[in-house]
């Protein structure tokens, strides 16, 4: 009862080859030609697993294995195989092979599935090319935006000029491809893409759900002055305001946030950006996120009172935009608690851990209930021609995958 880890391997290693750069990386961006080429070799592997393949009208590469009792909800496995520019070989694939060899091995088990399982390759879940990524899954779900097709990338080409390169006709009108009931459930695993489980030092986690962030521009607004004349005490400083705030922002998250709070400051913009200039204004970013949306409001709003402070502290004025507001998606209880049965069974120990980053998972959830398996990657490093998962782990990881899908199928 177990899968062919050598097969995965090989898989792996083969669909690597596929957009190469340099010894390790991959770059194998949405529609492009070396996706089609992925796609295609993909396409022929559900096919010796048993599956029944089509790749619809957003890309997407489906392979589908009738249940014996098909008026069940079925159940889907899946990820992505699309890259980053700059990429690695284990993000997205790891998951998307890995959910092909559990229908191959079940397949070579003797297990026949009740309900209908479908893996899916989800078109463009990275979203570097056109700037919009979860492309696939959010056609599948219904959830796409106005202009979706004529997005363009660098060289101007629009995504239905890709897609049609591709060699699909999109069609959004298909969209939505589900309704809420037509999915039991749906189980994605991904590396983890963070350095949680390599310090816990276990191969394998188990996802408790995505956290949402909220994404905010702070602008901050002094008055300029020479900086050889104003004296300190007359000045107006939007950076020394700044620079209080994202301290306190720091401190705040450190010291009052819980174990899965994070809270970054990753832009700035200064003017006049000038060494002898008293900074007039600075707009910085913001980024909140946690699991326990309870904690984050919490933090949101001490937050807010941090800026009040501060721009009253050094006599700035201030403006908060809010750019994002995502709320964060927990897996199903009941898919966790399978996969802490089988994982017990597996006597992997995997911790629960939450994501950070978003996956194909995050759109799913507003369509069926999810359960994510995470596999340790070295050093959490990922969007990076070094990214590195042990061939090890992720077939512990798939092994966790097929034994719970093998449950759900069958229940
Ligand atoms: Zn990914």
């Amino acid at each position: 009862m177990s899968i062919n880890g050598e097969r995965l391997k090989r898989h792996l290693e083969e669909l690597a080859e596929i957009g190469k750069i340099g010894e390790t990386g991959v770059c194998r961006l949405a529609h492009s030609k070396e996706d089609r080429k992925a796609v295609e070799v993909v396409k022929g592997w559900m096919e010796e697993a048993g599956l029944t393949t089509k790749i619809d009208g957003f890309g997407n590469l489906i392979g589908r294995i009738e249940g014996s009792q098909p008026e069940k909800p079925i159940l889907i496995l899946g990820s992505h195989i699309d890259s980053q520019p700059y990429g690695g070989r284990f993000d997205g694939t790891a998951g998307a092979l890995g959910a092909i060899e559990v229908v191959h091995s079940m397949k070579e088990n003797g297990i026949t599935p009740q309900r209908t399982i479908e893996v899916i390759c989800f078109s463009d879940e990275e979203g570097c090319r056109f700037n919009k990524g979860i492309f696939g899954v959010r056609g599948l779900a219904g959830m796409l935006e106005e202009g979706e097709l004529d997005r363009k990338d660098k060289q101007g080409v629009t995504r239905r000029e890709a897609l049609k390169e591709f060699g699909v006709e999109p069609d959004l009108s298909q969209s939505p491809v589900y309704q809420k009931g037509d999915i039991a459930a749906f189980l994605e695993l991904h590396i983890e893409q963070g350095p949680v489980l390599e310090q816990k030092k276990k191969p394998v986690g188990i996802v408790s759900g995505i956290s949402g962030p909220i994404w905010l521009t702070v602008t901050l607004e002094g008055f300029a002055g020479h900086a050889g004349s104003v004296p300190m005490p007359m000045r107006q400083d939007a950076l020394l305001g700044a620079s209080d705030i994202i301290r306190k922002f720091d401190d705040l998250v450190k010291k009052e946030g819980t174990e899965t709070t994070v809270g970054t400051v990753g832009s700035m913009q200064v003017f006049p950006n000038s060494r002898n200039i008293i900074a007039e204004k600075v707009e910085f970013t913001v980024d909140l996120r946690d699991i326990d949306l309870k904690a984050r409001t919490r933090l949101e709003e001490k937050m807010y009172n941090i800026i009040e402070e501060s721009a009253a502290e050094y006599k700035l004025k201030y403006e908060i935009k809010e750019d994002t507001r995502s709320e964060p998606r927990y897996c199903a209880d009941w898919i966790k608690d399978i996969m802490k049965e089988e994982d017990g069974k597996l006597g992997l120990d995997s911790p629960t851990l939450m994501s950070g980053p978003f996956h194909d998972a995050l759109i799913m959830s507003y369509i069926s209930d999810y359960g994510m398996i995470f596999v340790r990657c070295e050093k959490g490093i990922s969007h990076n021609p070094l990214e590195f998962a042990e061939m090890e782990d992720i077939e512990k990881g798939v092994q966790l995958l097929y034994r719970t899908a093998v449950r759900i199928s069958q229940a």
